[in-house]
């Protein structure tokens, strides 16, 4: 079926993106009382050891969650996320979005996790068993989350972040979202995807069709940490999210600076805030 092992990746330039504007989220949901629920469409394992041989042949982390402990970083959310990492840094593993939602998710709150992959559904099943508020799914994602929104609360956050390694995942996502959403209009979507070299970049095409779609708000968060390749290669990563909480551009727009200069490789990296579509 797939090949595609998050193991591989897991800590790198991508991951400290998508998490840190994950934890963003769900601390902005922390704000009110009220239960939410938080969905995961590609899960992944939940967790990962970065002493693996996996994580070891490719040690992508040390370019990603380490270079970033190194920087010594002022800006308050970085420091924020290298508390939350930490711990499971001293014991070389670094927790997958499914474990940060974990962590950042109260007793009232709920996490779906959908997982299509055999093996990697099974060591998400081991890492999240006994977890009363937790459902793990052995499903589609993209057929996962039409089925179950608008989810009960209706309140709360989805992250989308498919591996990509079939190209209809460029379309089927921006199908999927406008899906989810004429069904639950309320709820923050958060999408990631790669920056490729220009032969094979399929993200500017997905971009495009989302900014296209029904929503109110979209905010476009890119980090690249090398120069754009023509033919090979990931060069940075973006977040697109639908429905960003008050304020949220802000603090992500606070951060990319010193994140940038602390991840950026050989003098390289860039970032870039941008509005799809905003509300007045
Ligand atoms: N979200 C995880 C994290 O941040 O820790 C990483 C997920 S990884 C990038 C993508 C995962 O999606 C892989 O584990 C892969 O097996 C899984 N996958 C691929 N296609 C899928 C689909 N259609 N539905 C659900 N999972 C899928």
């Amino acid at each position: 079926m797939f090949s595609y092992r998050h193991a591989f990746h897991a800590g790198n330039h991508a991951d400290v993106l998508k998490h840190l504007c994950q934890m963003l989220l769900l601390e902005k949901l922390c704000n009110k009382d009220k239960a939410f629920v938080y969905i995961d469409t590609h899960a992944g394992a939940g967790l990962y050891d970065l002493t693996s041989e996996s994580a070891q042949k490719t040690a992508e982390y040390q370019a990603g969650i380490d270079a970033l402990t190194d920087a010594a970083c002022h800006n308050p959310h970085i420091r924020a996320y290298l508390k939350l990492v930490e711990q499971y840094r001293k014991q070389n593993r670094y927790p997958g979005s499914p474990e940060i939602a974990r962590r950042l998710c109260r007793a009232q709150d709920s996490l779906q996790l959908m997982e299509w992959h055999n093996n990697e559904v099974q060591q998400l099943a081991l890492n999240f068993k006994h977890q009363k508020r937790v459902k793990v799914h052995h499903r589609d994602g993209f057929e996962g989350l039409v089925a179950i929104t608008p989810p009960k609360p209706a309140r709360g956050m989805v992250l989308i972040d498919p591996s990509y390694e079939l190209e209809t995942d460029y379309q089927v996502l921006p199908d999927t979202l406008a899906k989810a959403y004429r069904r639950w209009q309320t709820g923050i979507y958060a999408i990631w995807y790669p920056l490729l070299a220009k032969k094979r970049d399929r993200s500017q095409g997905m971009i495009e069709a989302i900014g296209r779609g029904p929503y109110s708000s979209v905010l476009d968060i890119q980090l690249s940490v090398l120069p754009q390749d023509e033919e090979l290669g990931m060069y940075g990563s973006g977040m697109l999210i639908i429905n960003p909480p008050w304020q949220f551009d802000q603090q992500v727009a606070s951060l990319l600076p010193e994140l940038t200069q602390a991840l950026g490789q050989g003098g390289a990296g860039d970032f870039k805030v941008s509005w799809l579509a905003q509300q007045d």
